[in-house]
């Protein structure tokens, strides 16, 4: 495939999208660097473009027959809703604590027995996904697989969990620790995330 990986982030995030999908230098809320920064969650405040992305999801996602839809909050759960009806099936949300993510107790019984698939906006690692997945087999359900709107590594990431991940579009980075960090090194400045109040802005 020839298109850009931030050519097909740019075209996923609509004619705002590189403003919420910057790459340079930047230092991010653990202390870690990298040479990309995300603000997805903010591009819920538009729902119309939430619900395409989910729309396009669900149709890669609708071979697996999902009962329930699931996802981390918050923008993972705000988007796996957004799936959740395109695919006509269940929606279950699962909140980060400290052992890692919990679906809450009054909802875990939708996914006992169930076939659920995961959706997030953004995978990094894979972390949480792994954490989401303990806690809906823990819940008595069954991972059918994996979507997300961008991953880091998809392929990996299919590798790992050994179910199916459907993206809608992927974008490597690299992050480091502060002190180890490549462009820190080469005396390159940090890069000013982009101010929220501007990426709320109407254009
Ligand atoms: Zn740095």
């Amino acid at each position: 495939m020839s298109t850009s990986p931030e050519a097909r982030v740019a075209e996923l995030l609509g004619p705002r999208g590189s403003r919420f999908a910057r790459r340079g230098h930047f230092a991010y809320e653990g202390g870690a660097h990298g040479d990309t920064w995300l603000a997805l969650d903010l591009l819920f405040v538009d729902p119309r473009r939430a619900r395409a992305a989910a729309s396009r999801l669900a149709a890669s996602l609708a071979a697996h027959a999902a009962d329930v839809v699931c996802g981390p909050l918050v923008g993972g759960a705000l988007a796996a809703q957004w799936v959740a009806a395109e695919l006509d099936a269940g929606f279950a949300w699962a909140e980060r604590a400290p052992s890692g993510y919990l679906v809450p107790p009054e909802t875990r019984a939708l996914l006992r027995g169930r076939a659920v698939i995961l959706v997030d906006d953004v995978i990094n690692s894979g972390v949480a996904t792994r954490a989401c997945l303990r806690e809906i087999e823990g819940a008595g359900g069954r991972p059918v697989a994996v979507g997300a709107w961008i991953a880091r590594d998809a392929g990996r990431l299919r590798r790992e969990l050994g179910l199916p991940v459907e993206v809608l579009a992927e974008l490597p980075w690299q992050t480091w620790a502060a002190g180890e960090c490549p462009l820190c090194r080469a005396g390159a400045a940090l890069d000013e995330p982009e101010e929220p109040a501007n990426l709320l802005t109407p254009e």
